[in-house]
């Protein structure tokens, strides 16, 4: 199993990081995507450095919405290095937060599109961040990014008509904790009706831990929860899910398993 979308980084894992990482070991999760968003610039490394510590992990670097006023001109002067490191597969999360608003929209369009350039320049796929800003998010994406090189909706928590919006645009669904709530049904509904090839499992750890661990904390070990959940929604087995969608972790980001060796 995969967990494609976690924050082990987070000041939540200091005491128990590694006995965190060996009970997703135990649990069957055999790749982590470490999200580099950590605190925000200047650090951008905070998914590298746990990608050059541990062999199966694998990084993104990025800006969070949450942080776009903190990215300035040496932000962006070090980003298109950073894509070139070994490890990093994608670029995210980056996208726009409407809820907390932690920084202008202005501020997070510009952040939004100029990473998006980035990504493309690398030829890297990108994580995005969604919240309460679907129209605004689908059509920068749509004037913005190319399709063919895809990325993904993280911890989607939209219905089917977000979903066919995303996978129209070319893009992969993670299903998070959100998916294990009772009273989500729009994006239950999302995941049956969800193109096969474009299923991705995720905890977002720290944050949105799946029934039955919800409101603790969430570790990359829970990812199996959600996958449970999303192999009953469609009527197969956990087995099928878990191949699933580590074929489409792999085909949306081919130099993970290569890189994941290192
Ligand atoms: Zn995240």
């Amino acid at each position: 199993m995969i967990d494609s979308h976690c924050h082990v980084d987070d000041s939540d894992f200091d005491a128990d990081r590694e006995a965190v990482i060996a009970r997703a070991r135990a649990a069957g999760v055999s790749r982590f995507l470490a999200i580099g968003s950590g605190d925000g610039p200047p650090d951008l490394e905070a998914g590298i450095r746990l990608a050059e510590r541990y062999s199966d992990f694998v990084a993104t670097v990025g800006v969070h919405p949450h942080k776009a006023s903190v990215a300035d001109a040496e932000t962006f002067s070090r980003l298109p290095g950073l894509c070139q490191h070994p490890k990093v597969v994608a670029l995210g999360e980056i996208g726009l937060d409407y809820h907390y608003d932690f920084a202008p929209r202005d501020t997070q369009h510009d952040v939004f599109v100029r990473q998006m350039d980035v990504a493309r320049e690398a030829g890297l796929p990108i994580i995005i961040h969604s919240r309460e800003a679907w129209d605004d998010t689908f059509s920068l994406l749509e004037k913005h990014w190319p399709a063919g090189l895809g990325g993904i909706f993280h911890c989607f928590s939209g219905g089917v008509d977000e979903m066919r919006r995303a996978v129209s645009l070319g893009f992969s669904l993670g299903f998070g904790g959100v998916l294990t709530y009772p009273k989500a049904t729009n994006v239950h509904e999302a995941a049956r009706e969800a193109p096969a090839e474009k299923l991705l499992l995720e905890t977002d750890c720290p944050y949105l831990a799946p029934v039955p661990f919800r409101g603790k904390r969430n570790e990359p070990a829970y990812v199996q929860h959600t996958a449970a959940r999303l192999a009953e929604l469609r009527g197969v087995t956990l087995s099928e899910i878990d191949q699933l969608t580590t074929a489409n972790f792999a085909r949306l980001f081919p130099r993970a398993a290569l890189k994941g060796t290192a």
